[in-house]
């Protein structure tokens, strides 16, 4: 093999989804062009890509990250605030009694907006353009190698070597395969469709999550008279769904609507995406960690995934620039061992939730009807269980790390 075949950075990144650009770029912010990353991605996608076909819901977490990595101003214009949620299990009428509303407000701050994938994936392209020391390598992973000091990754024509490998790889990771790492699994049968809708009415800077017999219906506010929908159901029924013209998906949408925000008159960005539950038995191996949707894959009714994803992004950053300042190796197994144990609590209990509100609303058991109702009319009657759902959706704690609070990585 050529020496030039032989790439050596400090750190290792598989995957350069959200999750991948977040941790470069809280990295970068931190030490400028002193550490040397190398991104690779199987599959590079380019700004302009109609792959990008998702609005993503950002909590506070979230809005906090780019705040510290000096983005939000950018990252704002493009958001749509969620200053209300309202919850129903009926898909009927707004006015039955099983009918939460929240006022999406931690003290004066909302707790959410609404943003395009596309236009978030934009800024964070263009912010890492300005760091020399960061590649991004297109190439298929063969083979993993790992001894005490390196983590080595082989593909056709190079070899990769680094102190630390981050699997940012999403939900089939190749490093949990070619590593074996064991992880909790199944498969909901369910696929949910995502798309962005242009309606007659304008939106009241709410997002309505109905429970319909057949699964989660979510309308998203994306602009003054734009929502996106993510609808997810049986795959049998989304393989219907995705047989029909736009006119009669356009039909069909609107009778879930059923007029909350007027009719809606345009489809586009459709994706399709089959959902699956799964959590890696251990987040870190041998010089390895992972990070994002490698690590947990949850449901998207409550549209947490990203959320959860740059919660490890925080913690992980933290760590680095910490053992980095003191002298420290980053991928020996104490700092990961730290890594894991700050993350576990949060990815488990996040995943389990959204995993049971799924399982007890997507279901036609008439038996469980009056039991759905009374969920919801229960949690209603209770203020501080609304505060705290809210508190809890912002995923900042008094113990989260520097970044979920807001305050940037210094050396
Ligand atoms: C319908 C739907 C709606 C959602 N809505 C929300 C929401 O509102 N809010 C929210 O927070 N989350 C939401 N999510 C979840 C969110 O989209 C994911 O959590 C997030 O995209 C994960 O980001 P990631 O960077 O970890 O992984 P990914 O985005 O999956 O990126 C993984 C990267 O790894 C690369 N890769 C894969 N295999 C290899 C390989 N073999 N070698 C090298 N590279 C590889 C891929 O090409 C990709 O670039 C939603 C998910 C779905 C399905």
């Amino acid at each position: 093999m050529q020496p030039e075949n032989k790439i050596v950075s400090d750190l290792l990144i598989v995957g350069n989804g959200i999750s991948s650009q977040f941790l470069s770029l809280a990295l970068l912010r931190t030490f400028g062009n002193n550490l040397k990353i190398n991104v690779i991605d199987k599959d590079i996608l380019y700004n302009n890509s109609d792959e990008y076909v998702r609005a993503l819901s950002i909590s506070l977490s979230t809005v906090n990250i780019c705040k510290a990595l000096d983005i939000w101003d950018k990252v704002k214009v493009y958001c749509y605030p969620v200053e209300r949620i309202d919850i129903s299990s009926i898909s009927k009428s707004l006015l039955n009694d099983g009918y939460l509303q929240f006022n999406n407000r931690i003290s004066d701050q909302i707790a959410s907006y609404i943003i395009n994938e596309k236009n978030l994936r934009e800024i964070l392209d263009i912010e890492l353009e300005n760091f020399n020391n960061i590649r991004v390598f297109t190439e298929d992973i063969s083979e993993i190698n790992i001894d005490q000091n390196h983590a080595e990754l082989s593909t056709k024509n190079k070899k990769f070597i680094a102190k630390l490998i981050i699997a940012a790889d999403g939900r089939n990771s190749i490093i949990k395969h070619l590593l074996g790492t064991k992880s909790i699994t199944w498969d909901y049968k369910q696929t949910a469709i995502s798309c962005v809708v242009n309606h007659s009415m304008s939106n009241p800077k709410t997002a309505l999550e109905i429970f319909l017999e057949t699964g989660p219906f979510a309308i998203l506010p994306l602009g003054e008279k734009k929502s996106s929908i993510i609808w997810s159901a049986s795959n049998e029924i989304m393989e219907g769904i995705k047989n029909l013209s736009t006119k009669e998906l356009i039909e069909e949408l609107n009778s879930k609507f059923d007029n909350r925000r007027g009719k809606i008159l345009k489809v586009d960005h459709i994706g399709y995406f089959n959902l699956y539950f799964s959590i890696t038995k251990k987040i870190i191996d041998q010089r390895v960690a992972f990070i994002g949707d490698s690590a947990h894959v949850v449901h998207p009714l409550a549209g947490q995934g990203i959320n959860i994803g740059l919660r490890d992004v925080a913690h992980l950053s933290e760590l680095i620039v910490d053992s980095i300042k003191y002298g420290l190796d980053f991928g020996s197994m104490n700092i990961l061992e730290k890594y894991q144990k700050s993350r576990m609590v949060d990815i488990v209990s996040s995943a389990i939730i959204f995993d049971g509100i799924n399982k007890f609303y997507s279901n036609d058991f008439k038996a469980l009807e009056p039991l759905k109702d009374f969920a919801i009319r229960f949690v209603d009657k209770i203020p501080i269980l609304k505060k705290n759902f809210v508190q809890e959706a912002s995923g900042i704690k008094e113990n989260s790390p520097k970044l979920v609070k807001g305050v940037p990585l210094n050396l």
